[in-house]
């Protein structure tokens, strides 16, 4: 298996040196030659733990990893850092499963690929014999950057550098990064939105001349961004994993189609899932929920890809973006496979910040159905969700939740699952605002306790540990200083 980039087809590349190079030198993303389909049927895959499940799936596109090679990954990633051995449990609630991604290091769905991602940048470097010392440069809406910094953090041979939006993360977001440990830390408060921080960190990629320059100090930069293929890949696991559970379990019969709903932003997740059903998953329609940042609902609606528009902060922060990167892999593929004409959408997109596909690429969207929620929608869907069954979902969640039921009258499809993408202790202070009157007026840890004392849900390790954490990171920059700022880490 040989991979592409969505902007150059002529490049190909194994799995090992598309995981450390992250972005293709062309500005395209790396996509699999051919999406493979499943080499077991589901009835065969139904009962693997969640690591061998992982096995069978990432095996069959990072090929170049040996058998011992993939297996320790997948051992030191999905370990006792996940609160449970299930991985990714499945909870019903209000005739809808929510598939739990927040039992990670960090608590938030990210954990799920990159507590595997250094292992499978680490053995990649060996294999094809990289001496120097990667340096992992991430933009955050908040997530990411806390999950890139518990998972690299002291993995030798490694430096791992996080900017985030300075107002655009929640407190709790905030404090998970500025207290991070590790000597091969660093994290950097820029002045801008998140948008900015990942346009800057795309320009150093691009940016060919400062490579050679920080090659003769010995280092040589990579992406934990979702753009990593070796961040996608992982995430097909739990999909396969949910329909394998409902299976096991009689919920659903073989062969029968669920559908799939995603609290979207920069397309990663959602389209994890989408290569889920090309591999054959049964599933109906694959839900992209936005929050009222809704480029990708107007998108999949219309076929005309516009970030020209105000950005809005919500109190959905891991999905406050406009340009959501992950779509140029939807792009290149709904274009069957062509490299010029994605490259070509987005060349429109950098210089016009628009795009319109044609007639035959809107076709393809029909596996996906598209709906948002507001701020005022979203707040309801917690309060209507606990008032009803007693369970707590946070923001994120709850935009996905709120699509899925304002939709569920014109599915079909047998059940579904909303991929529930943060514990609702990561966004306290909002979840609580749903559901009490005067939390505004209360500090985070506070409401903390208070949620767990209405949830029944003990106070995650993730938020016990950084309550007394001294805070480690106070550097800030413009977002014209990123380059600088990392010239200054590796000098
Ligand atoms: C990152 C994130 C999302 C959005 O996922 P994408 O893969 O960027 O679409 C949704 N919810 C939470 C909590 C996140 O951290």
């Amino acid at each position: 298996m040989l991979y592409n980039s969505t902007r150059n087809k002529n490049l190909k590349l194994p799995a090992s040196l598309a995981i450390l190079k992250g972005l293709s030198d062309d500005g395209g993303l790396f996509v699999p030659e051919e999406i493979p389909v499943f080499d077991k049927s589901l009835d065969e895959l139904k009962d693997l733990n969640y690591r061998e499940l992982a096995y069978e799936i990432m095996k069959l596109y990072f090929d170049d990893f040996t058998e011992d090679e993939l297996k320790g990954c997948i051992a030191s990633a999905y370990d006792d850092k996940f609160d449970t051995d299930e991985i990714a449990p499945l909870t019903y609630a209000g005739k809808v499963y929510y598939l739990e991604l927040f039992h990670g290091k960090t608590i938030a769905f990210k954990d799920m690929a990159l507590s595997i991602l250094p292992h499978l940048m680490t053995v990649s470097a060996k294999k094809n014999d990289i001496k120097e010392e990667i340096v992992i440069l991430t933009a955050t809406s908040g997530d990411t950057g806390k999950a890139a910094l518990a998972g690299f953090a002291d993995v030798p041979g490694t430096r791992i550098m996080v900017f985030y939006p300075k107002d655009g993360v929640s407190p709790v977001q905030k404090l998970q990064m500025v207290t991070q440990t590790g000597d091969n830390t660093r994290v950097v408060a820029v002045n801008g939105n998140f948008d900015d921080c990942q346009t800057a960190v795309k320009a150093i990629f691009n940016d060919s001349g400062f490579a050679s320059e920080i090659k003769e100090k010995g280092f040589c930069f990579s992406s934990a961004n979702s753009i990593n293929i070796g961040r996608l890949i992982p995430q097909i696991v739990y999909y396969v994993y949910a329909y394998c559970r409902l299976l096991r379990d009689g919920r659903i019969n073989a062969n029968d189609r669920i559908n799939i709903c995603v609290p979207t932003g920069n397309f990663g997740n959602i389209l994890a899932a989408y290569y889920a059903k090309r591999m054959g998953l049964p599933v109906n329609r694959l839900i992209c929920a936005s929050n009222e940042n809704k480029v990708l609902f107007d998108f999949l609606k219309s076929g005309i890809y516009d970030r020209n528009r105000p950005f809005i902060l919500t109190c959905s922060p891991s999905m406050d973006i406009l340009i959501s990167s992950n779509l140029e892999r939807l792009i290149y593929h709904l274009a069957g496979d062509d490299d010029e004409k994605c490259a070509g959408f987005m060349k429109e997109l950098a210089s016009g910040g628009r795009y319109e596909i044609d007639e035959t690429m809107k076709e393809g969207l029909s596996d996906f159905l598209e709906g948002f929620a507001t701020e005022e929608q979203t707040l309801s869907e917690i309060r209507r969700l606990y008032d009803d069954t007693g369970y707590v979902i946070d923001t994120h969640t709850a935009v996905a939740s709120f699509v899925y039921n304002s939709l569920k009258d014109t599915l079909t499809g047998e059940e579904t699952v909303v991929a529930s993408t943060a514990s609702p202790f990561k966004f306290a202070k909002s979840v609580m605002t749903a559901l009490s009157e005067d939390a505004s007026k209360k500090d985070d840890m506070t409401l903390i306790d208070e949620l767990s004392s209405i949830s029944n849900v003990e106070v995650p390790a993730a938020i016990k540990e950084i309550k007394n954490a001294p805070i480690r990171h106070k550097i800030e920059a413009e977002k014209d200083g990123i380059k600088k700022a990392v010239t200054d880490f590796l000098s």
